[in-house]
Formats: C-alpha cells, structure tokens, sequence
C-alpha cells in the first residue's frame, strides 16, 4: 500500500517486479502464469499543482490465442499517466484539459498491486490471436464459402 498523494508530492519512484502468480484476476486470461513483469512508478505534479502517478510496465504474457487456443505471446509496454482525484470530486475524463492524463478515483491509500494488474487487463487485446494462426486456413478466411468449414473448425478440438 503507497499513500499515493504524498509519493506524488514528493516526487517518489519505486520500481519492481511482480510475479504473474500473483496476479488473480490476470491469471484467467493467460495461457501460464509462470514468469513476471516489471515496472517503474514515478509520483509528479501537474502544472496547477495535481498529483499524478506515472506507471510504465514492461514484461511478456502468454495470452491464449482465440483461434487455435494455443499460447500467444503479448509484450507489454505501458506508459501511463494518472491523476489522482478523491472519489468526490474527480473530474470526468471529458473534464481533464491533458489529453494523454486518465483520472485515478482515490481517496487514501493505494494497492500498487491492484492498480498495475488494472492496467494490465486494459492493455491487453480484446481478442488475443497469432498474427499468422497455425490452425488451417477456413471457409470464412479463404473467401471460398464451406458450411462445414466452420464446424470442422470447431470439431478441431
Ligand atoms: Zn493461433
């Protein structure tokens, strides 16, 4: 637990790496959850003197493959900057003037765990798949219509 607000304050940073086992909520969408990532956390001040937290996060995840369910890997390379607002008064996104900036609601301490598998759940793709999938080339990728292409697909496994 960081209190946030002051390690904004005063310009703190923190590194560290976490290890994928730890990480409950992530563990449902990986293929492994051997290995870790790691990541930096700098607290900075807005110009009008907003307490920001600026997280970047690098590390390599196995995601299963939507299409063979086969492990793909997704390399991670997050940057994000956050600003700290109590959960009150927190601006909207479309009331933040910085592009770029995304409001953090939070009024005490905060779970430096919990944020980091936060936003690493929001990076991933929606629908993780190879670039050039093993699985045999289907009716619907092929352009050449096969009702049971599908099918056979789906009977793969
Ligand atoms: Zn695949």
């Amino acid at each position: 637990m960081l209190d946030a607000y002051r390690f904004a304050r005063e310009a703190g940073c923190r590194e560290g790496r976490l290890a994928l086992a730890e990480l409950p909520r992530l563990a449902d969408v990986l293929a492994q959850t051997e290995g870790w990532v790691d990541y930096r956390l700098s607290g900075l001040t807005g110009e009008r003197g907003q307490a920001r937290l600026r997280l970047q996060v690098t590390g390599r995840l196995l995601l299963v493959c939507q299409r063979c369910l086969d492990a793909v890997a997704h390399d991670l390379a997050i940057d994000r900057l956050l600003e700290l607002a109590s959960e009150d008064s927190a601006p909207t996104q479309e009331e933040m003037e910085d592009d770029g900036v995304d409001v953090l609601p939070l009024d005490g301490m905060l779970a430096v765990d919990a944020l980091i598998e936060d936003e690493l759940l929001l990076s991933l793709p929606i629908v993780p798949r190879h670039a050039e999938c093993a699985l045999p080339v289907t009716a619907a990728d092929s352009g050449k219509a096969h009702p049971f292409a599908a099918l056979a697909a789906l009977e793969h496994h």
